[in-house]
């Protein structure tokens, strides 16, 4: 399976990404992750990004499509891959469909995650993470046990810088501006097919598993 998933931020595609390399043994390639490490390790290229993702904007495509361009050419990526928030604007797309015609290996399906916006906000407002472990709660849904405490590891949590309210706004737009198009480029290439994100994370699974046909 080689598999774009579409949503805005906060629509759970980072979480159904993770159930399916479970199901599938695949990897899934998360460009905003691959970002954070980089911030993280305080690379050049981290500290490049961090002032653009910190504003709610885009880092630019050349940065995005050389990490993207390394990460597909691991051998792990030959059985099959989840790209998790790449492509982000058409041209991301068509460079996409470019390196993977060279590895032989094209997107068999976009699948959208739709989630109405209201719900997005509180989704992404909400989220915090364990420093520790990385396991992600909701203060709004899935709080821990302890306000601020991760229940797996004891980690203290954090809200990522970009999960603050007003950079929020700014990756909604960007994502309706630059995103978006993008159901009409895997539409016309007659792969896209949808998925309503809410519900239990297990009901949204069962028809994402339902959709791709397993
Ligand atoms: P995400 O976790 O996918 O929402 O990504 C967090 C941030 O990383 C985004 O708001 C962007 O600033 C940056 N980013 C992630 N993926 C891309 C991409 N494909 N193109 C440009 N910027 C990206």
């Amino acid at each position: 399976m080689r598999l774009v998933l579409l949503g805005a931020p906060g629509a759970g595609k980072g979480t159904q990404a993770k159930k399916l390399i479970d199901k599938y043994g695949i990897p899934q390639i998360s460009t905003g992750d691959i970002l954070r490490k980089n911030v993280a390790d305080g690379t050049p290229l981290g500290k490049e990004a961090k002032v653009i993702m910190d504003a709610g904007g885009l880092v630019s495509d050349k940065i995005v499509l050389g990490l993207i361009e390394d990460r597909l050419k691991q051998s792990d990526c030959k059985k099959g891959f989840i790209l998790d928030g790449f492509p982000r604007n058409t041209a991301q797309a068509q460079s996409l469909d470019g390196i993977l015609k060279n590895l032989g290996m094209p997107i068999d399906s976009a699948l959208s995650v739709d989630v109405p916006k209201d719900d997005l906000m509180k989704r992404l407002t909400g989220r915090r993470t364990c420093k520790g472990c990385q396991q992600m709660y909701n203060v709004y849904f899935s709080a821990p046990k302890k306000d601020g405490t991760c229940d797996k590891c004891g980690g203290a949590l954090f809200q990522r810088d970009d999960d603050k309210e007003e950079t929020i706004k700014k990756r909604l737009d960007v994502y309706e501006a630059q995103t978006a198009p993008l159901f009409d480029y895997y539409g016309k290439k007659g792969i896209l097919k949808s998925v309503m994100g809410v519900g239990s994370i297990d009901e949204i699974f069962s028809k994402v598993c339902k959709i791709l046909g397993s």
